[in-house]
């Protein structure tokens, strides 16, 4: 097998999609030759199959990184930056073709693969202008020294990311890790490798040197050979907090790599009764049902106060039933297919569970008859906080909602979870609102919105949803340089 393709897209187009690994600047084969094949989620067909990599073309990645990083790491700070703008600028540039793989390689309706190309260019671009703004610090230690600290480039990182958002998750790492002089060797997940193969060859093409970013293709296992590597020096990781556990013990096993984790969520959406009620339910359909329900901070435990809490649900459950689903092609979709049948049949298994426990089904609750992974959007009410349904993230269209009465006590289920990644808090009191988001146990407090992301504000979990923060200034400086301090003595 060639390791570039033409492949058509379901729109008809057709475009060269590579499918060899990514190592110095070339797209090869494995090693072994190993391929495994990708799907569309929505026709349950085969797009195209890619080069798996093993252990030996992990080798030969981390050799390629390891030999462009002094280079890289250590020279003109202004050319990384320029050369991430104008990255940014090619996924502009080939946007309908980046958003059409995306759609058609993980199920997400084109319209808002559209937007997550735009927000991996918008965030590929912050960070080249972080690339020559990274400042040390002269401090003031004592008469007869001169003490001063850099930040310096890590090294050697290694990525792996996650399915839902392939190219999005892909930018959040590469930006910031490049601007600040690492050199990367990248895992896409095993559903999802489409996308970033295309973006790598813009990668080339805008001229970054070999080697600074490789990208493979693989299951876990080569998810676990990058984790355990002896020379790669920090992991970052986006995934399941029980494979994010792996991770973390890999890297302590080995070499004691630093890690980063952004892991799972099971987020509270609390509405007070003094809320906008049609925006509040606005943002609870949005915070679930975007993206499938396959997003990690989903909205996915809606607390409602009492006395608006029978109103809100019939809004809610008649907002869910006006979702459209269908052909992510279709400019009017709202929700795709979810991204594998393994998930499907996760999702599918949650909402047994629910029902066998007794929760009552409001709306959905199954799968829709026809082709491709398509859940019907969900909603339990009637539920116990010791519910599965509750406790555990499910990753789909399935919602849970549960009545209070007090801030004290909403506070209190909020926090009842091994989690802490994000909030919603719905109130027009603004002394409530700040009162509530001070006290939850979160890294992200949405007020009056919901999934609401910037570039520059730091996204990352308390609990078991994560170690480290990325975005911002948090997720270059403290996730991709470390301090080294020089103190000199004076002769005087
Ligand atoms: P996963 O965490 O197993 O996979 C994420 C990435 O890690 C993939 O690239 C995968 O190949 C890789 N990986 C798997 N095992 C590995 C290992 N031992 N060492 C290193 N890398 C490894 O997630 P999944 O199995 O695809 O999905 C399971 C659940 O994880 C989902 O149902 C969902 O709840 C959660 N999830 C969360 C996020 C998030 O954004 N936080 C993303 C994807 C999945
Ligand atoms: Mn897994």
């Amino acid at each position: 097998m060639a390791t570039i393709l033409d492949v058509t897209l379901p729109n008809g187009k057709s475009y060269k999609q590579p499918v060899g690994l990514f190592i110095n600047n070339e797209f090869v084969k494995s090693q072994d030759g190993k391929t495994f094949g990708v799907e569309n989620p929505s026709t349950e067909k085969q797009i195209v199959s890619v080069y798996e990599a093993g252990e030996a073309d992990v080798d030969l990645a981390v050799d390629a990184a390891e030999a462009a990083f002094e280079k890289w790491g250590f020279g003109d700070s202004t050319v990384r930056g320029r050369l991430l703008n104008d990255l940014a600028d090619k996924l502009e540039e080939h946007s309908e073709t980046l958003a059409s793989i995306e759609s058609s390689n993980n199920g997400k309706p084109l319209s808002l693969a559209r937007i997550d190309v735009q927000l991996s260019a918008d965030c590929i671009r912050n960070y080249g202008g972080w690339a020559n703004k990274i400042y040390g610090d002269v401090v003031d230690s004592g008469e007869g020294y001169f003490n001063y600290i850099r930040r310096e480039p890590i090294g050697v990182c290694g990525q792996v990311i996650p399915w839902n958002f392939p190219l999005l998750m892909m930018a959040w790492k590469i930006g910031p890790a490049l601007a600040a002089g690492n050199t990367i060797v990248l895992k896409t997940a095993e559903s999802t490798p489409l996308s970033a193969l295309y973006a790598a060859n813009l990668v080339k093409e805008v001229g970054f040197p070999p080697g600074v970013l490789n990208i493979v293709s693989g299951y876990g296992k080569t998810g676990q050979y990058i984790s355990s590597h002896m020379r790669i020096k920090k992991i970052a990781f986006t995934g399941s907090t029980a494979t994010g556990r792996h991770v973390m013990r890999s890297a302590a096993a080995s070499n004691l790599k630093k890690v980063t984790l952004e892991l799972g969520g099971k987020s509270p959406n609390i509405v007070f009764d003094d809320c906008d009620v049609d925006k509040a339910v606005e943002f609870a359909n949005m915070g679930i049902y975007f993206n499938s329900g396959e997003v990690c901070c989903a909205g996915s435990r809606i607390y409602v106060q009492e006395s608006i809490y029978e109103t809100f649900l019939e809004k809610l459950k008649a907002r869910a039933e006006k979702n459209v689903l269908g052909d992510p092609f279709d400019e009017n979709t709202f929700q795709g297919p979810q991204t594998s049948r393994l998930q499907l049949d996760r999702i599918l298994s949650y909402i047994d569970d629910g029902i066998k426990g007794g929760a009552r089904v409001i709306t959905g609750g199954k799968r829709v008859d026809r082709e491709g992974y398509f859940v019907h959007p969900t909603i339990f009410a009637d539920v116990t906080e010791d519910m599965k349904i509750v406790k555990e993230e499910i990753f789909g269209p399935v919602v849970t909602i549960t009545k209070f009465n007090t801030v004290d006590e909403v506070i209190k289920l909020a926090n009842d979870t091994d989690y802490g990644l994000a909030a919603g808090v719905h109130t027009t009191n603004i002394n409530k609102a700040i009162h509530v988001a001070n006290r939850i146990r979160a890294g992200t407090i949405w007020v009056n919105t919901y999934n609401d992301f910037h570039h520059n504000i730091p996204f990352g979990g308390f609990n078991q949803s994560g170690i480290g923060r990325e975005l911002g200034k948090e997720g270059i400086s403290e996730a991709y340089t470390q301090s080294k301090s020089v103190r000199i003595k004076l002769d005087i």
